[in-house]
Protein backbone atom coordinates (compact mmCIF):
# COMPACT_ATOMS: atom_id res chain seq x y z
CA UNK A 1 0.00 0.00 0.00
CA UNK A 2 2.77 2.24 1.19
CA UNK A 3 4.74 1.58 -1.85
CA UNK A 4 1.74 2.28 -4.52
CA UNK A 5 1.08 5.26 -2.86
CA UNK A 6 4.94 6.25 -3.61
CA UNK A 7 4.39 5.62 -7.04
CA UNK A 8 1.40 7.42 -7.50
CA UNK A 9 2.70 10.37 -6.31
CA UNK A 10 5.75 10.19 -7.70
CA UNK A 11 6.11 12.51 -11.12
CA UNK A 12 9.97 12.61 -11.61
CA UNK A 13 10.81 10.73 -15.21
CA UNK A 14 13.03 8.14 -13.92
CA UNK A 15 15.63 8.52 -17.85
CA UNK A 16 16.01 12.11 -16.99
CA UNK A 17 18.85 13.05 -14.18
CA UNK A 18 18.97 17.05 -13.06
CA UNK A 19 21.97 18.52 -13.95
CA UNK A 20 23.12 21.52 -12.45
CA UNK A 21 25.07 24.31 -14.74
CA UNK A 22 25.57 28.04 -14.84
CA UNK A 23 27.86 30.60 -16.34
CA UNK A 24 31.46 31.62 -14.90
CA UNK A 25 31.28 33.92 -12.16
CA UNK A 26 28.44 31.97 -10.92
CA UNK A 27 25.71 34.64 -11.19
CA UNK A 28 24.15 32.19 -13.19
CA UNK A 29 22.98 28.94 -11.86
CA UNK A 30 20.20 26.74 -13.42
CA UNK A 31 19.07 23.12 -13.31
CA UNK A 32 18.38 20.60 -16.45
CA UNK A 33 16.08 17.34 -16.58
CA UNK A 34 17.80 15.15 -19.16
CA UNK A 35 19.34 11.87 -19.77
CA UNK A 36 22.97 10.98 -18.09
CA UNK A 37 23.95 9.85 -21.73
CA UNK A 38 23.35 13.33 -23.61
CA UNK A 39 23.04 14.00 -27.31
CA UNK A 40 24.22 17.05 -28.12
CA UNK A 41 24.23 19.60 -31.65
CA UNK A 42 27.24 21.58 -32.62
CA UNK A 43 25.97 23.61 -34.74
CA UNK A 44 28.07 25.86 -37.46
CA UNK A 45 26.07 28.87 -37.89
CA UNK A 46 27.48 32.22 -37.48
CA UNK A 47 27.17 32.44 -33.63
CA UNK A 48 27.42 29.11 -32.57
CA UNK A 49 30.38 28.57 -34.22
CA UNK A 50 32.17 31.28 -33.05
CA UNK A 51 31.29 30.52 -29.12
CA UNK A 52 31.42 26.83 -29.15
CA UNK A 53 27.94 26.02 -27.70
CA UNK A 54 27.17 22.78 -27.37
CA UNK A 55 23.54 22.47 -27.80
CA UNK A 56 20.66 20.29 -25.29
CA UNK A 57 17.54 21.44 -26.16
CA UNK A 58 14.75 20.69 -23.87
CA UNK A 59 11.26 21.59 -23.34
CA UNK A 60 10.96 24.86 -21.22
CA UNK A 61 9.79 22.54 -18.57
CA UNK A 62 12.64 20.61 -17.83
CA UNK A 63 14.42 24.21 -17.12
CA UNK A 64 14.89 26.57 -13.83
CA UNK A 65 16.55 29.28 -13.53
CA UNK A 66 17.96 29.00 -10.07
CA UNK A 67 19.86 32.49 -10.00
CA UNK A 68 21.32 35.29 -11.98
CA UNK A 69 18.13 36.48 -14.22
CA UNK A 70 18.85 40.28 -13.15
CA UNK A 71 22.26 39.63 -14.44
CA UNK A 72 21.05 38.66 -17.58
CA UNK A 73 21.25 40.63 -20.85
CA UNK A 74 19.61 39.18 -24.49
CA UNK A 75 20.89 39.74 -27.57
CA UNK A 76 18.42 39.51 -30.34
CA UNK A 77 19.88 39.35 -34.28
CA UNK A 78 18.50 38.63 -37.68
CA UNK A 79 14.73 36.97 -37.31
CA UNK A 80 14.69 38.22 -33.52
CA UNK A 81 13.05 35.06 -32.21
CA UNK A 82 16.40 33.63 -31.04
CA UNK A 83 16.89 34.92 -27.43
CA UNK A 84 20.53 35.05 -26.68
CA UNK A 85 21.09 34.78 -22.81
CA UNK A 86 24.61 36.80 -21.86
CA UNK A 87 25.39 37.26 -18.00
CA UNK A 88 26.63 40.71 -17.86
CA UNK A 89 29.06 39.81 -15.61
CA UNK A 90 31.06 37.13 -16.97
CA UNK A 91 29.77 37.16 -20.56
CA UNK A 92 28.95 33.75 -20.58
CA UNK A 93 25.82 32.36 -22.55
CA UNK A 94 25.09 29.01 -20.78
CA UNK A 95 21.96 28.63 -22.12
CA UNK A 96 19.11 30.37 -24.32
CA UNK A 97 15.93 30.52 -26.44
CA UNK A 98 16.73 28.45 -29.67
CA UNK A 99 15.13 30.19 -33.01
CA UNK A 100 14.54 26.10 -33.75
CA UNK A 101 12.86 25.68 -30.39
CA UNK A 102 11.10 28.79 -29.29
CA UNK A 103 8.78 26.88 -26.79
CA UNK A 104 12.17 25.39 -25.46
CA UNK A 105 15.44 26.30 -24.07
CA UNK A 106 18.67 25.33 -25.05
CA UNK A 107 21.80 24.58 -22.69
CA UNK A 108 25.23 24.79 -23.53
CA UNK A 109 26.94 21.37 -22.43
CA UNK A 110 29.74 22.67 -22.00
CA UNK A 111 28.39 25.06 -18.99
CA UNK A 112 27.11 21.78 -17.42
CA UNK A 113 28.89 20.86 -13.81
CA UNK A 114 30.88 17.59 -13.41
CA UNK A 115 29.19 14.41 -11.56
CA UNK A 116 25.97 14.05 -13.64
CA UNK A 117 26.95 13.43 -17.01
CA UNK A 118 27.69 9.41 -18.20
CA UNK A 119 28.41 10.40 -22.13
CA UNK A 120 28.13 13.15 -24.47
CA UNK A 121 27.27 12.47 -28.14
CA UNK A 122 27.89 15.08 -30.59
CA UNK A 123 25.66 15.16 -33.66
CA UNK A 124 26.62 17.95 -36.59
CA UNK A 125 23.70 20.30 -37.24
CA UNK A 126 24.08 22.39 -40.28
CA UNK A 127 22.87 25.81 -38.90
CA UNK A 128 24.31 27.54 -41.66
CA UNK A 129 21.41 25.87 -43.77
CA UNK A 130 19.13 27.07 -41.31
CA UNK A 131 15.64 26.96 -43.10
CA UNK A 132 16.29 23.63 -44.62
CA UNK A 133 17.08 21.94 -41.05
CA UNK A 134 15.68 23.26 -38.52
CA UNK A 135 12.62 21.18 -38.59
CA UNK A 136 14.75 18.33 -37.63
CA UNK A 137 15.26 19.72 -34.31
CA UNK A 138 11.84 21.12 -33.34
CA UNK A 139 10.54 17.92 -32.09
CA UNK A 140 13.60 18.22 -28.88
CA UNK A 141 11.86 20.33 -27.22
CA UNK A 142 8.32 18.48 -26.91
ZN1 LIG B 1 28.57 35.18 -15.02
Amino acid sequence: MGAAMAVAVDVADDRFVTHHGGCHCGAVRFEVDAPADLVVQDCNCSICSKAGFLHLIVPMARFRLLSGEPQLIDYLWNSGVARHRFCGVCGIKSFYVPRSNPDGIDVNVRCLDEGTIASITVEPFDGRNWEANADALSHLSR
